[in-house]
């Protein structure tokens, strides 16, 4: 046996965009290989692909060329029906808006991903309220998001990714539209979890700042993951 069931492997992806005749290449041969536990900033300015790149690895996204394998698993063979399964077991996403249903209460909003599975609600809801107790959000079960700051808003996206024990969870400028403070405690808050949880964290930003609290760091440049510190 070896440890390839609990990896992410990226190989020479490729991404190209096409619009009209011109071919555009964004990303161009992103090699990554990471365990469970570990934690990854990305940095890179904007329009480097750090989106692209993060949008596949959510199985977002179709690469152009390469290789991607997640827990032992390919997701770009699976059906359409088992990519939406694939990615709801196995992975959390956190976008830069939070991406929160306005509608909706702050514990609704971390149910959401749950309503797919067949398992007693009563479970799922009683881990959505420990979530949001870890993240301190305990008196705000039943505000609408456009009753929350921005940084309890994002800190709602981070339970609503996590809500179904993800092994890779990926978050795009998390931090984007936060002030320093909110930056700091968004970012200490997912590096915990990754630990808690044993899980695979990438995020991807242009603030030096949040990668600086990363234990390990790569940058986009012309198409290719590079080391870099910061
Ligand atoms: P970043 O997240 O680093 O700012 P993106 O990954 O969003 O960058 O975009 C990288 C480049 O790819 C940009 O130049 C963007 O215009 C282009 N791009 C992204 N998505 C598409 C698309 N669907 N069609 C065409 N071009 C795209
Ligand atoms: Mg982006």
């Amino acid at each position: 046996m070896n440890d390839a069931p609990e990896q992410l492997v990226v190989r020479n992806l490729t991404k190209q965009f096409t619009l009209a005749d011109e071919s555009l290449s964004i990303l161009a041969g992103v090699d990554l290989t990471l365990n469970r536990g570990e934690a990854l900033a990305i940095t890179g300015p904007s329009g480097s692909g750090k989106s692209t790149l993060l949008y596949i690895l959510g199985v977002l996204d179709q690469p152009t060329a390469g290789e991607v394998i997640q827990f032992n698993q390919n997701p770009f063979v699976l059906s359409a029906k088992e990519q939406a399964e694939f990615r709801n077991q196995n992975i959390g996403f956190i976008f830069q808006d939070h991406h929160l249903m306005p509608q909706f209460s702050v514990l609704e909003n971390v149910l959401i991903p749950t309503m797919v599975h067949q398992g007693s609600s009563s479970d799922a809801e009683e881990r959505a309220r420990h979530l949001l107790e870890r993240v301190g959000l305990k008196d705000r079960l039943n505000h609408r998001p456009a009753q929350i700051s921005g940084g309890e808003r994002q800190r709602v996206a981070v339970c609503r990714a996590l809500i179904n024990n993800p092994r890779l969870l990926l978050a795009d400028e998390p931090t984007g539209n936060l002030d320093r403070a909110n930056t700091e405690a968004i970012g200490k808050l997912l590096l915990e979890i990754n630990q808690e949880q044993n899980t695979i964290l990438i995020c991807v930003t242009h603030s030096s700042e949040l990668a600086a609290l990363f234990p390990q760091h790569q940058r986009l440049r012309d198409g290719l993951l590079v080391t870099e510190s910061v």
